[in-house]
This record gives structure tokens, sequence and C-alpha cells, in this order.
């Protein structure tokens, strides 16, 4: 038996294990995916985070999680009709893969027992205690007096809670966008230290991004629909072309989540 089972090894879940374990709490951290695992993000750290990462971590984010160009400088976002506004502000590129796996590790050698490759698939309130459904291998239960859902955006528990109260008051079912990335090589006009967005419809349903990582161009988009975002993608690049030299044939890898 736990005190409490963190579910999701994201940001938030490995700061909630590794500060509950601080304070003397028995913590296990279940994460669906084999960490490293891949996670649908810019990956800009902005100065609040990393000064949260020192405060709960007790050191800055290592070099391992970084990627270059390593300083971000700011954002600069086009408005739906194309006008620029410029934020400046310190930041950090990190790859997610990498800067999660070291928070996990961190919470593990803290003492918080981690399980990756498992996914938490309920939660039953029993008499004192939650029963936690949990699949990795094969099916089993854990029990903890507390659970902490930090699935991120898409998870099975928080979309069961969703239904369930969602459906109380508005009889709607909960709907999601799917954001995709490529990850292409070429080069570019636009200065790799910032971080671009886009409101243009033409660009995307909802919006567009770029930035630069490892020497590869992120282009970004969100969809309603994530079988339509191979089309939406195709239909931006000649967009995208006219200020980068990328395109399908520098594509490198394509990333959904
Ligand atoms: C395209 C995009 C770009 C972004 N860019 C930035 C950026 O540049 N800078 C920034 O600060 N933020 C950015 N964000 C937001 C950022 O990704 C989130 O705020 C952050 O990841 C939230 O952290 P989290 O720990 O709550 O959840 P997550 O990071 O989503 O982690 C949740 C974890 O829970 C796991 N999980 C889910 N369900 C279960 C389950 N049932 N059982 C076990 N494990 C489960 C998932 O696999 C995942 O590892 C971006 C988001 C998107 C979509």
């Amino acid at each position: 038996m736990y005190d409490v089972i963190v579910v999701g090894a994201g940001p938030a879940g490995c700061t909630a294990a590794k500060a509950l374990v601080k304070k003397g709490y028995k913590v296990l951290l279940v994460e669906k995916f084999k960490m490293p695992r891949y996670k649908s993000c810019s990956g800009v750290l902005i100065k609040k985070s990393m000064e949260l990462v020192k405060k709960y971590f007790g050191e800055a984010v290592p070099e391992s999680a970084m990627c270059t160009p390593t300083d971000n400088r700011g954002m600069v976002f086009t408005n739906d009709t194309g006008k620029e506004y410029r934020f400046e502000q310190e930041g950090l590129n990190v790859w997610r893969s990498h800067f999660d796996g070291w928070l996990a590790g961190k919470a593990e050698e803290s003492g918080a027992e981690v399980m990756d490759g498992v996914v938490a698939l309920s939660c039953t309130e029993k008499d004192g205690f939650v029963e936690v459904g949990l699949h990795g291998q094969k099916n089993f239960t854990e029990g903890a007096r507390y659970v902490i859902d930090c699935e991120g955006v898409v998870g099975t528990l928080k979309r069961q809670i969703a239904r369930q109260y969602a459906g109380k008051n508005t009889g709607e079912v909960p709907r999601y966008m799917t954001t995709y990335q490529t990850f292409n090589e070429g080069s570019i006009d636009l200065d790799p230290h910032y971080f671009y967005a886009y409101l243009q419809p033409e660009l995307s349903e909802y919006d567009a991004w770029f930035n630069v990582k490892d020497d590869l161009l992120v282009l970004g988009v969100s969809v309603k629909d994530m079988e339509k975002s191979d089309i939406i993608m195709e239909a931006s690049l000649p967009i995208w072309k006219r200020s980068t030299t990328c395109g399908s044939a520098g594509r490198r890898k394509r990333k959904s989540g």
C-alpha cells in the first residue's frame, strides 16, 4: 500500500513524486510509456520553469537534456491579420524526452518507486483507500491513500472523469485537438533563437508554430481531426517554404500527440 500513486511521469508527476517523497511519503509513479518517451512539445522552458526545476530538484537542467541553440530568447507571434508581436524573454531549449527522463530519474533517485510502461486504467474508491487498476505486461492493482492525476491532456482517467461530469451537466463529450509536428532538414531565414507562433487560418485550424532544435526545423500545426493533419501540413508547406528551404524531401520524422 502506497501513501500516494502519481499517474503520469511528465513534469507535473515527477515534481509531485519528488516533493512527496521529500516529505516522507511512500510514492509510486506510473508512466504508460517506457522512459524516455516522446512528448509533442516545443520544449522551450521559460525562466519560471527553470526556477521551479531548481526549487524542486535542487539543481539546474543538465546539458544532456538541452538542444541547440540552447538559449531561447523569446517568442515572435503573428496574429490572424499578419501583424507581428515580439516578446523577449530568457528561455532554455530542451528535448522533452530527455528532460522528462531526467526528472523521472531524479524522482526515482530520491526514493519514489517508478513503473514505466504501465498505464493506469481505473480508480475505484474502497474502504479507506483507492484501488488503481494498472496494465503493464499484465493487469494488476495497487492501492494508495491518495491518487494524483498528472496524465497531461491525454489521459484515460481524466477522460473518464470528464465524461462522467461533463455528461451530467451538458450531455457533451469532451473534444480534443491534435498537435502534429514534423522535423525537417534545411535552412531558414528566421532567427533560430526565437519560437514563432502563427494564427493565420491558411496555416492551421488553430495555430501553427516553428522553432529549431539541434539543426532540425520543427513545423507544427494543431488540427481538429487527426486524420487531416497530413493534409493540413502539406497544404501549408508552400507558405512555410517562402521563408524556409525545407520541404517534403527534407522531412525526417513526423510525430503527433
Ligand atoms: C505542441 C505543443 C507545444 C508545447 N510547447 C511548450 C513549450 O515550448 N514550453 C512549455 O513550457 N510548454 C509547452 N507545451 C505545454 C507542455 O507540453 C505541457 O504544459 C506539459 O507537458 C504539461 O506537463 P504535465 O506533466 O502536466 O503533462 P505531460 O507532460 O503531458 O505528461 C503526462 C504524462 O502522463 C502519461 N500518462 C497519461 N495517461 C496516463 C495513464 N493513464 N497512465 C500512466 N501514464 C499516463 C503520459 O504518457 C505523459 O508522460 C506545449 C504543448 C504542446 C501540445
